[in-house]
């Protein structure tokens, strides 16, 4: 992003969930006040949040907004243009924040066939090496009208997919005085006429509960995957990441998902490195990654982040050791995402259509329930169709088939 296009003001969103993120997140900054001296820079986001100091130092910076003040952007925005005298910082300490805060985000159904739609904020869990609970604050639930609506809203928008999201969204409800989880929560959603599919994203491994499983297993309109983050298959590196649950508890949750929906996805992320991973550690955890056969891994490096606990531990892990890492376990997650796809060659699945292909003309591509990308020749613009594919060829690991007769065009 060059910032060319002239404004008065510039809103840069910043995230910190790495010190990659951080760096970028300062260079952006810097991009915009230096490709536009005479704009109102205000800085805003989760770097915002944690280091506004910093943020504030940064040449060109005038404004630095945390996340709770996030609903008022706009009056501070006025306040200072109109005072350029007055304080330059509204951040407050997201620990003691109430409610969930709503921020209605457009619809856009005309570009997009999937939608986001966020049910809770923060997280009490505080995992040694997370910078979230100190930039988002404590768990917050969306009251289940408000999720209602908007999906109901992002359902007449056209969208055809809806993805429930947040930061520990398996834990929500817990906080609501209406006795409701994140099950009853779905069963609810998927009552919405017009509703063509529900996709959770990531639910951690102790709230994956049986009537969650139950729940996805029985209601045809959610996916059949479960993003659940295992972060390491090596006990002793789980607790030191204050984790609380062991490798066997994982095999067997897999294990028990797997009987209930025997063709779901099971995605996955991985921290590689973290301080005091031995190599034997790692392996554990490149093994136990291969029994489980997820279906896609996301792999992370190890980032130290102040103030978490596990930026002080001892025995941190050279780069080229956690690059090393990351390349092994990515390779073994490519080969895993091919085997995956592999089962469904020669079987007919249900594409999501979402955008032409850019790789191949005159083809169309989308999700499966189960999170396979497919591509097929389509003429005509079927974006927003559930299509039937027989998959005749992998493409890494996509799919490529043709529309079975009669489906969809
Ligand atoms: S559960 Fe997720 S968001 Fe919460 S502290 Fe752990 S890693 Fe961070």
């Amino acid at each position: 992003m060059d910032f060319a296009e002239p404004a008065d003001v510039y809103v840069i969103n910043t995230c910190t969930v790495t010190h990659i993120s951080d760096r970028k997140s300062r260079q952006l900054i810097r991009r915009a006040a230096r490709n536009n001296p005479e704009a109102m820079i205000v800085v805003t986001g989760c770097y915002a949040q944690v280091a506004p100091g910093e943020a504030l130092a940064i040449p060109g910076v005038d404004l630095v907004i945390g996340m709770r003040e996030r609903n008022r952007i706009v009056d501070l925005i006025e306040e200072a243009a109109f005072r350029p005298d007055g304080p330059r910082q509204a951040v407050r300490d997201v620990r003691t924040a109430g409610e969930f805060e709503e921020l209605p985000a457009p619809a856009l159904a005309h570009e997009r066939v999937r939608a986001f739609l966020k049910i809770q904020e923060g997280c009490n869990n505080y995992c040694t090496y997370c910078i979230v609970p100190y930039a988002r604050g404590p768990l917050k639930s969306r009251h289940p009208e408000k999720v209602l609506a908007e999906a109901r809203h992002l359902i007449a928008a056209g969208f055809k997919e809806i993805v429930i999201t947040g930061i520990h969204t398996g834990a929500y409800g817990c906080d609501l005085p209406e006795k409701i989880n994140l099950a009853d929560l779905l069963q609810e959603l998927v009552q919405l006429p017009g509703l063509v599919r529900l996709r959770l994203s990531s639910v951690e491994p102790l709230d994956v509960s049986p009537e969650l499983i139950a729940t996805v297993a029985t209601c045809g309109k959610i996916c059949p995957h479960l993003h659940i983050p295992l972060q390491s298959g090596d006990d002793a590196v789980l607790k030191r990441m204050n984790r609380h649950y062991t490798a066997e508890y994982f095999r067997r949750l897999v294990r028990e998902i797997r009987r209930n929906i025997p063709e779901a996805a099971l995605t996955t992320d991985v921290m590689v490195g973290f301080p005091g991973e031995t190599r034997e550690q790692f392996q554990n955890t490149c093994r136990f990654v291969q029994e489980m056969a997820f279906s896609r891994l996301h792999v992370f490096k190890y980032s130290p982040r102040q103030p978490t606990p596990a930026a002080k531990m001892p025995d941190q892990i050279p780069a080229p050791v956690k690059e090393e890492r990351s390349r092994l376990l990515i390779a073994l997650g490519e080969e895993l995402a091919r085997s995956f796809a592999a089962r469904f060659l020669g079987r007919e699945v249900e594409v999501l259509a979402e955008e032409p292909s850019r790789e191949f003309p005159g083809h169309y591509e989308g999700l499966t329930g189960n999170y396979l990308r497919v591509i097929f020749p389509a003429a005509g613009n079927c974006r927003g169709e559930l299509i039937a594919v027989q998959a005749e060829e992998l493409i890494g690991s996509n799919l490529r088939g043709k529309m079975v007769e009669g489906a969809g065009g």
